[in-house]
């Protein structure tokens, strides 16, 4: 068994899609990034690659890349699951917390979690997504930004 950790936040900015976990929420607010900065996803995928001691999100899809200029992060995340499955890894679960103020997310979580573990090709029970807000501190608090952690552990086959 090997375990990795995904950290990331994006600036929430007006003129962008909000987009969290593959799936696009309504708001007046959406994340700024290169790519779609699904800012979950991403997490997800440093997760991933760190559990397999792949580097890190940066290195496999730069954000100076004009390839990845509005990309879906689904793309990435499941570009990454078959790097870590042609090194002899296997996906044994995900786990991740996203920190938002606002929008609730507790009426997406079941699409988010259905959509990434189709993504990676593991089965819902090994995809658990949890929301929480910060309690109006902070820059997430005052619903500046989205913050993600996930946590992955793989196993080699
Ligand atoms: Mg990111």
């Amino acid at each position: 068994m090997q375990v990795g950790i995904g950290y990331d936040v994006h600036r929430l900015v007006e003129n962008r899609k909000l987009v969290l976990g593959g799936v696009e929420i309504p708001y007046h607010l959406g994340l700024l990034g290169h790519s779609d900065a699904d800012v979950l996803t991403h997490a997800i995928v440093d997760a991933i690659l760190g559990a397999a001691a792949l580097g890190d999100i940066g290195t496999h899809f730069p954000d100076t890349d004009p390839r990845y200029e509005g990309m879906d992060s689904l793309i990435f995340l499941q570009d990454t699951a078959l790097k870590v499955t042609a090194c002899g890894y296997q996906i044994e679960n995900i786990d991740t917390t996203v920190i938002a103020q606002r929008p609730k997310l507790a009426p997406y979580i079941s699409e988010i979690r259905e959509t990434l573990a189709r993504t990676l090709d593991i089965a819902v029970t090994q995809m658990n997504v949890k929301a929480t807000t910060a309690e109006e501190l902070g820059m997430v608090g005052e619903g500046k930004a989205i913050v993600a952690h996930a946590i992955a552990c793989l196993s080699r086959r």
